[in-house]
């Protein structure tokens, strides 16, 4: 009893610990500091009340209210260094944007723009109008609309033309997209009853036709990005569909996921049709902004003046509006594409895509030329086969290039958490007993910290 009075007698008061650590909280939020040292003085005080009295002296303090801080004061949105070869991480954000995207973005962040002001007029303009010619001229569609992400696109697109109608899908197409994207959820919340035709493997043309009734609003094609039913299927091509929507009079709409608006066949990519491509046989289509277009996080519908007019004015879009940064990145991803073979070069997606095997070879020498060598850590270069992801090309595999870790005494598990909990976090996939870094994914200029985190890794 005595001692334990004696040990709380003896714990710092907060006043003194703000003095001994003024050195190096002076840059920080003083409010934040004082709730800190005085959750760490309290944690003490427990710890003595309940008999663990080990490390209450003002070194051990100070040490566990530095680290407290570090935690607190970090950043919870950190970049990562992604090691995984997966293009578009769902989890580690989609696309990056190129460095002239982010300079369009940060000059509409810190100053004011033309964002709803027609320069010419002087009067209000449209925050659409900055995109739509864009969008139709690389698309050859009539007229253009950009939301919040393409799950908003289809909600805007079912509420306004199918609201209270039944909507035509294939059964094999009713698909969950990552991040609970459901479309006979986003049906319902539409207000649109689903019709399901087909069974899970094949819908036939014919399957469609006979389930128009007099209650039907619209035709539903849904890409199934990111799983293909393999074997014996039959999906209903848009060509065929369209012509159940003209011979019916019903609008056909296709929700196209991830909306590619280059040709890759140069590059051995020619299982996915482009925008362009469909266009002719829909009504309207949406895809979006973040997958293989390269851009931000959006949501593009592009198809028939008439119907796009109907979107622009109901009243749902302005809670699915398209925020002014978005908007300037998404304007200069778009004029990327003027050019289909510079977009190739300035997107980083599609650069990343393209790249050819050599490159990842030269960026996993580079990285094996800067590790230390250690007796109980083997490293190699290892081929493997990176992802494009994000549910886009899923039956395209990219030969890749990595750097495969192998440790004598740390399991592949520990290796791929150590990396992924350190700072900068990398994730890392791990195959087998190895873990590997795909190159693919990661820039030149993040090899020499890769290098630093995986040396300091194999020393510990
Ligand atoms: C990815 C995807 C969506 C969801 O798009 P978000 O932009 O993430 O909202 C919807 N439909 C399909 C077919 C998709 O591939």
């Amino acid at each position: 009893m005595e001692e334990k009075q004696a040990l709380l007698r003896a714990l710092p008061k907060v006043d003194d610990l703000l003095r001994r650590l003024a050195p190096v909280t002076a840059d920080m939020p003083g409010l934040v500091v004082k709730r800190v040292v005085q959750e760490q003085i309290d944690l003490c005080r427990q710890a003595i009340l309940d008999g663990q009295s080990s490390d209450v002296g003002v070194p051990g303090i100070t040490g566990r209210i530095i680290t407290a801080l570090g935690q607190v004061l970090q950043s919870h949105l950190r970049g990562v260094i992604n090691a995984t070869g997966v293009i578009l991480h769902t989890n580690l954000g989609r696309a990056r944007l190129s460095d002239g995207a982010m300079e369009t973005l940060t000059a509409a962040a810190t100053g004011y723009s033309n964002l709803e002001y027609d320069l010419e007029s002087g009067e209000r303009g449209s925050r659409y109008a900055h995109v739509e010619a864009l969008l139709t001229e690389i698309t050859g569609a009539e007229a253009a609309l950009v939301v919040n992400n393409n799950a908003a696109a289809v909600c805007l697109i079912l509420d306004t033309l199918a609201k209270g109608t039944e909507v035509i899908v294939s059964r094999g197409e009713l698909v969950e997209i990552g991040g609970s994207f459901r479309v006979p959820n986003i049906m319902a919340h539409s207000g649109c009853k689903l019709v399901e035709v087909g069974t899970t493997n094949k819908t036939h043309p014919a399957d469609y036709a006979k389930a128009v009734t007099d209650e039907t609003g619209a035709l539903l094609k849904v890409h199934t990005s990111n799983y293909r039913i393999v074997g014996f299927t039959q999906d209903v091509p848009l060509k065929q569909l369209w012509k159940i929507g003209q011979e019916n009079r019903l609008p056909v709409i296709y929700d196209l996921g991830s909306g590619l608006l280059a040709q890759l066949g140069d590059y051995g990519i020619s299982t996915e049709p482009t925008v362009a491509e469909c266009v002719p046989y829909a009504d309207v289509l949406s895809f979006s902004g973040d997958k293989l277009l390269g851009g931000p996080q959006a949501g593009i519908i592009v198809g028939r003046k008439a119907l796009v007019d109907r979107m622009k004015k109901n009243h749902l879009l302005r809670a699915l509006r398209i925020d002014k940064l978005t908007l300037a990145a998404l304007e200069y991803t778009l004029r990327q594409y003027l050019d289909p073979d510079s977009a190739v070069q300035s997107i980083p997606t599609l650069r990343m895509i393209t790249a050819p095997v050599s490159e990842m070879e030269a960026k996993a020498k580079m990285l094996t030329s800067l590790l230390e060598a250690r007796p109980d850590v083997h490293y190699s270069m290892m081929d493997t086969l990176s992802q494009v992801g994000g549910g886009s090309l899923p039956d395209v595999t990219l030969a890749s290039c990595a750097v495969g870790i192998l440790s004598d005494r740390l399991s592949a598990n520990t290796i791929e958490e150590r990396l992924r909990v350190g700072n900068p976090p990398v994730i890392a996939r791990v195959s087998q007993d190895s873990v590997l870094l795909d190159m693919r994914t990661v820039e030149g200029n993040e090899i020499p910290t890769l290098a630093a985190r995986l040396n300091h890794i194999s020393k510990t």
